[in-house]
């Protein structure tokens, strides 16, 4: 008897005791950022807890929200976003964007009360990365510290410097931006990104850098250069492993009189080198009828060479005149050796899809399309006919491409020149489909110490165009094209030089 009561004693307490705790429970606030605590007052209910819009606002925003009684509603300003809540719905808006929640939001006076997990997930996601809710102990982790921009790393080149901007992961191409600023300084913003600024402000200065500064702007990262000289152009690309965003700074070439000299003497054109694709046990790509990509390029670039020779005193170096294998690096070294001022690389193309058909002429650069990139993975795959044991060739997807495109800086813009002049001949009399100058990374131009474009002259794999190269007119027409861009670009070049 005494025992039972004793225990119905207990019993009473215990459960008073939890009514008591449920009554005052909160969410507690960790800040991580100003190293401080806080507490969001909560509704408990069968659904779940329920935090107090009016006291998250407080904790997570600079701004008071607003709030309009008689229509239940409340906005709440965290980041750069809008937050508006209303009484008895389970959505809310972010920004006009609608989500739903679990359950009803609770008006409560002048306060409304929101399932706490799922509203703090919905934060997450949509406008603060840097908060964790763990809903068992009901505790709010606030931390801005998960960076996905956590440092740089600058390294200074022959022609330039590197920017190694370390991410978590990649980001949409639209999300990042660049440009130079008149006072001297280099922007760099993305958007949606989280900077760890006092690690950036911490890099290593090298360089044409002079110094550096991050800042957080919302949710967007910027990150300042102050640039020491002058900078002919810059490039930006994303590479995955390591995850980074690389920017390259090239710097121009120091314009005294002996060196403008120098440049121009050393730039007159005067040698042009012709490179038929493939060779040998190397036939390139194949046509329907067994056309190979290696007789037809050799054919259409001692067309090329004997209209030069005959109408031209431009001197004519082949890579090859033979069916002959040539490994890829040895092209560009028979044409710096031979001191070419402009180095044309002959293909024919190929695809799995049948239909495809046309011309067009690649640059040496980071490729831009899917399609492009393929192109020159097929070219390159010439390598596995050298039977290679040393790594002479580097893989051609991020920074190896860049410093190979940085190395060939001072020759881009006449190689675009040169490659806008061939598909604009071409476009002129070749009765296919111009698809115009693309940029890719391959590896027979890489090296090229002179303007270099390689030609895709059209596509072997498509039946139709397959047969129009089998006809010796149709090549010499296309030989003709290409010749007169030639010639074209030289008068240009010959201009340039005479007025600079
Ligand atoms: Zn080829």
């Amino acid at each position: 008897m005494f025992l039972l009561r004793k225990s119905f004693y207990l019993i009473f307490v215990f459960s008073f005791l939890i009514i008591t705790v449920a009554k005052s429970s909160t969410v507690r606030v960790i800040n991580r950022v100003n190293n401080s605590t806080d507490e969001i007052k909560t509704l408990d209910n069968l659904r779940g807890v329920y935090v107090s819009a009016k006291d998250v606002s407080r904790v997570l925003s600079a701004r008071t929200p607003y709030i309009n009684t008689d229509r239940f509603k409340m906005v709440v300003y965290i980041g750069n976003n809008r937050i508006k809540i209303s009484g008895n719905s389970s959505y809310i808006l972010v920004d006009e964007r609608v989500y739903q929640m679990p359950a009803y939001a609770i008006w409560d006076g002048d306060d409304i009360f929101v399932q706490a997990e799922a509203l703090f997930n919905l934060i997450k996601e949509t406008t603060m990365p840097g908060i964790g809710y763990d809903a068992r102990r009901m505790v709010l982790d606030i931390d801005i510290k998960e960076f996905n921009i956590t440092g740089i790393e600058i390294n200074e080149k022959a022609n330039g410097t590197i920017l190694r901007i370390k991410t978590r992961s990649s980001f949409p191409e639209g999300n990042i931006s660049s440009f130079f600023h008149e006072n001297g300084w280099f922007y760099i913003t993305i958007a949606n990104a989280l900077v760890d600024t006092t690690e950036i402000r911490r890099s290593d200065i090298r360089g044409v850098v002079r110094s550096i500064a991050a800042d957080q702007l919302e949710q967007t990262a910027q990150i300042a250069l102050q640039i020491k000289t002058k900078v002919d152009s810059h490039e930006l690309y994303q590479a995955k492993d390591p995850s980074e965003i690389v920017v390259s700074l090239r710097t121009p070439m120091d314009n005294s009189v002996e060196r403008i000299k120098e440049v121009k003497d050393r730039w007159k054109l005067d040698t042009i080198v012709l490179d038929a694709g493939h060779g040998g046990k190397d036939p390139g790509t194949m046509g329907p009828r067994g056309t190979k990509e290696k007789d037809i390029a050799l054919d259409i670039a001692k067309r090329i060479g004997l209209l030069l020779e005959k109408n031209t005193k431009l001197k004519v170096i082949y890579t090859r005149e033979e069916d002959t294998f040539i490994p890829l690096w040895k092209r560009t070294k028979i044409a710096n050796e031979s001191n070419g001022k402009m180095f044309l690389s002959i293909h024919l193309n190929g695809n799995p899809n049948k239909s495809a058909y046309g011309f067009e002429t690649y640059l040496l650069r980071p490729g831009k399309t899917e399609d492009a990139i393929e192109v020159a993975s097929r070219e390159n795959e010439a390598i596995k006919y050298e039977n290679r044991t040393d790594n002479r060739y580097k893989d051609l997807s991020g920074e190896n491409l860049i410093m190979a495109t940085m190395a060939q800086s001072i020759f881009m813009r006449e190689s675009e020149e040169l490659a806008a002049m061939v598909q604009e001949e071409m476009a002129k009399k070749i009765k296919s489909k111009n698809r115009g100058v693309k940029q890719a990374g391959f590896h027979v131009l890489i090296g090229a110490s002179m303007p270099n474009v390689l030609i895709e002259a059209g596509y072997l794999t498509n039946r139709n165009e397959e047969k129009n190269l089998r006809n010796s007119k149709y090549r010499q027409a296309i030989a003709n094209c290409i010749y007169k861009a030639i010639v074209k670009f030289r008068y240009s070049r010959e201009q340039y030089l005479a007025e600079n």
